[in-house]
């Protein structure tokens, strides 16, 4: 479904990714692990069309992305939760929700589909007229995950959805994901947690200084000595 090549990207005089290729087969979760730096973020920022890219090819359902402007790559079905949930925090959750929709012109569409936001996270339902910004942070990682569901992505993409949060919560996001997932979503997901990540997903990549490095099913990688010791903290 996506499918990167050769990508590359700078920040100034700093090479934050230096030629990498990646594949998102449908229905699939596929997970980008690596250390703090590694051009996680910056991954998934260009895909969605956030960073320049210097050389590369980015390709979504055959159609070539690459110069694509962020509006139009989230038009054509491509989602990103972004890193510190960044919701609006000064809105309800409800008009953060709809803000979700913004590309959507189907009125009625809309209020069913946030009514089965709302039956996915109960609690959103019942602060449905609570500013954002008063939420915990877990309820506003569900928030911002409700928010892209709310353009009715075909992928996915996650950058830390478990970032910051108590460890029982984070069980309940990584159950969310799996949950999204049964229903049929694709998803790109990056974490520093890589143990949950590379559990859940079919397949995983580790990224190290912008090159990816190893590659492989997600529970093989889980299992491989070399990424137990560089990133799971494990001999
Ligand atoms: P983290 O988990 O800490 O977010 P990451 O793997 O997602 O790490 P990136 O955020 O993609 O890493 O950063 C990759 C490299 O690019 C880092 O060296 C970082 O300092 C640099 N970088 C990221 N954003 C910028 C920016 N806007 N300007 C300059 N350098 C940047």
């Amino acid at each position: 479904m996506l499918k990167i090549e050769d990508l590359h990207v700078y920040y100034g005089g700093i090479h934050a990714l230096k030629g990498i290729h990646l594949e998102v087969p449908a229905n699939k979760i596929v997970t980008l692990v690596g250390a703090n730096g590694a051009g996680k973020s910056t991954t998934l920022r260009a895909i969605s069309g956030l960073v320049p890219i210097t050389r590369g090819k980015i390709t979504f359902q055959g159609e070539e992305i690459t110069k694509t402007k962020t509006v139009d790559i989230v038009k054509k079905g491509v989602t990103l939760v972004p890193e510190g949930r960044r919701i609006f925090a000064n809105l309800t959750v409800l008009e953060n929700l709809n803000m979700g929709a913004f590309a959507r012109k189907d009125k009625e569409e809309i209020k069913k589909d946030i009514e089965k936001i709302y039956a996915m996270f109960p609690r959103l339902k019942e602060r449905e007229w609570q500013a954002a910004g008063t939420l915990s942070g877990g309820e506003q990682q569900m928030l911002a995950i409700g928010r892209a569901l709310m353009s009715r992505p075909t992928l996915l993409m996650m950058d830390e959805p478990s970032l910051g949060l108590a460890p029982l919560l984070v069980k309940e996001v990584f159950k969310i994901i799996r949950d999204i997932y049964q229903d049929g979503m694709t998803i790109l997901l990056i974490e520093q947690n890589a143990t949950a990540a590379l559990q859940v997903a079919d397949y995983g990549y580790v990224l190290e200084t912008g090159n990816i490095v190893l590659e492989g099913p997600g529970k093989e990688l889980a299992a491989n000595d070399e990424v137990r010791k560089a990133y799971l903290g494990k001999a």
